[in-house]
């Protein structure tokens, strides 16, 4: 009751399964009675490039410029750009932060990744000491949801793409838990391209009867086991 959630979505496709599978968040979660914020990337042509124009007003260092000490500073005296305060007040309200996202490269797309590395600014989500279990955004939980080209076959140890855990360490990992964040399962909705309509149906319908009980779903032992053994 009263719990915040954030979908961060990355499809240009209202009508993709992407698109469906973000609208059932909206749906089932709305209905718990949660506050459901949708950031849809594409739609909101946010800006991917990691730039000096991410800093409004005077830099520390004008003679060498670094991305990580000028946005560090620039969060603290409040002197972020304001499409980069607005994702953070968003990401602080949340409660559960749901990336919605196609495989790209064995990844999420660039504008999604543009978002992580803007949004995600030393002081505001991590500092040193201040990740891993005291990540600055401790206390939220994340999940991943996403489709993929490849078969569940392809994406198993044996097959030619390999266990889908390799690749979800550098996400679930070295972004959301460095970040503090408690990481719930992955949905994993496997090559929807390429399955029958019934199919696709099952597992949209999976995503929503998941989404029912996410609350009282226990985090994942986010450590290299869980990944690579
Ligand atoms: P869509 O094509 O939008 O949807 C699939 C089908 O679902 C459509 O027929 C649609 O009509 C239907 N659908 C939508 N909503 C519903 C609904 N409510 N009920 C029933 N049916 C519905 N794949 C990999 O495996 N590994 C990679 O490394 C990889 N890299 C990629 C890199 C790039 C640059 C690109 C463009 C693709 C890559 N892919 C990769 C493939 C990509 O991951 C898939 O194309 C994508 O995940 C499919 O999801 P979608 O939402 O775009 O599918
Ligand atoms: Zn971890």
């Amino acid at each position: 009751p009263g719990r915040n959630v954030l979908i961060v979505y990355a499809h240009q496709e209202p009508k993709s399964m992407n698109g469906s599978l973000k609208d059932i968040v909206v749906d089932v979660m709305s209905k718990q009675g949660c506050n459901v914020v949708v950031s849809d990337l594409y739609t909101m042509k946010f800006n991917a490039a990691a730039t000096r124009n991410d800093i409004t007003g005077d830099l520390c260092n004008p003679q060498h410029f670094s991305y990580g000490i000028e946005t560090k500073e620039a969060f603290k005296k409040g002197c972020l750009c304001e499409d980069i305060l607005e994702e953070q007040r968003k990401v602080h309200d949340a409660d559960l932060v749901i990336l919605q996202f196609p495989l790209y490269w064995f990844s999420f797309p660039a504008i999604m990744k543009g978002w992580i590395d803007r949004v995600f600014v030393q002081g505001f989500a991590f500092d040193f000491p201040g990740c891993y279990e005291t990540g600055l955004l401790k206390g939220k939980k994340a999940l991943l949801s996403f489709t993929t080209g490849g078969t569940e076959e392809m994406f198993s140890k044996e097959g030619a793409s390999g266990d889908i855990r390799y690749l979800l360490w550098p996400i679930q990992h070295g972004i959301m838990h460095f970040c503090g964040f408690q990481v719930l399962s992955p949905q994993i909705s496997y090559a929807p391209e390429y399955v029958s309509e019934v199919k696709r149906k099952e597992m949209l319908m999976n995503w929503a009867q998941r989404l029912e009980n996410i609350w009282e779903e226990p985090p994942i032992d986010c450590t290299p086991p869980w990944y690579f053994q």
